[in-house]
C-alpha cells in the first residue's frame, strides 16, 4: 500500500524506523528486532540509509524482508548526496524489483570525513530536486523530513519552512519531523506550515529517551532544543542508565499520549533498533489506554 492510502485508511498510523546494523554484524539481528516489532501492528516500517549511501544493499533488503517475511508494509530511506540520476536509477529499480513502493527522500548530511562538502557541485542538491526526480521515474509514494525547528543548516527558520514548502510542492505524499521533546514546537510548526498550504500529513518523529549519553549526543549532533524538564531529569538520573531509561520511557509516553489527544496523523518512532523500547513505550500507552 502506497503511504498516502495508509494515511487515509487509519489515522493515527503507528510507525517505526530501524536502521540497518553494521557491515560486520548479520542481518537476522535486525530481522529478529522487527519480527519482535510486529506484535505492535506497526502500519509500516521505515528503514534508514546510512550516510553517504553506506547501508544502501541492506537497506533495500530490510525493506524488501519486511514486505516478504513479516506481511508488513515498508518505506526505503533514501538520500541523494553524492549520488548520479544514474546510480538513484538503479536504486529505483532495485526497490521496484523487490515490491517496495515507498522512498523516504532525503537530501543526507555531508560525509563525516567531508563536513565542507560542497553540495552545489553534486547532481541532486536537495532532497526536493530527488523528490521531483522519483516522481518522474515510477509510481512511488514518498515521504520527506521536516525540521519543527528549523532544518540547522538554514540559518532563518521562515526560510527553511519555504524551503519546505517549494519541496512539498514537488510531489511528497508525508512529511516526517526530526526528533523533538517539546510538543509546543510540534503545534507551532503544524500550524504554521498548514496556513502557507501545506495539506499533506505531518507526523511527529519521537525518539524515547534511553540514557543520559544518548541525550547529550542528540543535543550536540541536530541541534534539538530540550525543554527545562530534560535537563533537570538528566541532572537528577543522568549518572544511572537504569533511573534515566524509567524515566526517559515515561516521558515518551506522556508525550506522545500529549499529541494524539490533541490530533495528529501518526506517530513514527526510533525505537534505536530496541525491542524493550518498544515494549515499554508501547505497553505504557496501552496501560494509559485501559487495555491489558
Ligand atoms: C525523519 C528523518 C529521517 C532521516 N533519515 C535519514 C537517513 O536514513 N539517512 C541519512 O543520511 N539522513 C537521514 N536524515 C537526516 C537528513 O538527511 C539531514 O537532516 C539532511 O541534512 C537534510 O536532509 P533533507 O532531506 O531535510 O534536506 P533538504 O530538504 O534538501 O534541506 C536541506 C537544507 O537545504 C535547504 N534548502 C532546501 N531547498 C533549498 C533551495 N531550493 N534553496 C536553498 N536552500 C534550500 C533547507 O532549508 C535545509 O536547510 C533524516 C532526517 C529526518 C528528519
Amino acid at each position: 500500500m502506497k503511504l498516502s492510502e495508509i494515511y487515509k485508511s487509519s489515522v493515527p498510523v503507528l510507525s517505526f524506523e530501524v536502521f540497518p546494523p553494521k557491515p560486520d554484524i548479520p542481518l537476522e539481528k535486525v530481522m529478529n528486532i522487527i519480527g519482535d516489532f510486529k506484535q505492535y501492528s506497526p502500519d509500516f516500517i521505515s528503514v534508514t540509509y546510512g550516510a553517504g549511501g553506506s547501508s544502501r544493499g541492506r537497506t533495500v533488503e530490510i525493506a524488501t524482508r519486511i514486505r516478504k517475511e513479516y506481511g508488513l508494509e515498508s518505506v526505503a530511506h533514501l538520500t541523494c548526496v553524492g549520488q548520479t540520476h544514474e546510480e538513484v536509477d538503479h536504486i529505483l529499480e532495485d526497490l521496484r524489483q523487490n515490491g517496495v513502493y515507498n522512498i523516504m527522500a532525503l537530501r543526507g548530511d555531508p560525509p563525516r570525513n567531508n563536513p565542507n562538502f560542497d553540495f552545489s557541485r553534486g547532481e541532486f542538491k536537495y532532497a526536493s530536486e530527488l523528490i521531483t526526480y522519483i516522481r518522474k521515474r515510477g509510481n512511488f509514494g514518498i515521504a520527506a523530513a521536516a525540521y519543527t525547528e528549523g532544518h540547522q543548516d538554514c540559518k532563518y527558520i521562515d526560510k527553511d519552512w519555504e524551503n519546505l514548502k517549494r519541496k512539498v510542492d514537488c510531489g511528497v505524499d508525508l512529511l516526517i519531523t526530526q526528533l523533538f521533546y517539546d510538543n509546543r514546537l510540534f503545534w507551532h510548526f503544524r500550524d504554521t506550515i498548514r496556513k502557507m498550504g501545506v495539506t499533506v500529513p505531518i507526523v511527529p518523529g519521537i525518539m524515547p529517551m534511553f540514557n543520559g549519553r544518548q541525550i547529550r549526543r542528540i543535543l550536540s549532533m541536530c541541534g534539538a532544543s530540550m525543554p527545562s524538564e530534560i535537563l533537570i531529569m538528566l541532572d537528577k538520573y543522568g549518572d544511572s542508565d537504569e533511573d534515566m531509561y524509567r524515566a526517559g520511557v515515561e516521558y515518551a509516553i506522556k508525550q506522545i499520549q500529549e499529541l494524539v489527544s490533541e490530533g495528529v496523523d501518526g506517530i513514527h518512532l526510533e525505537l534505536m533498533n530496541r525491542p524493550d523500547l518498544a515494549r515499554d513505550v508501547l505497553g505504557g500507552l496501552k496501560r494509559l489506554k485501559g487495555e491489558s
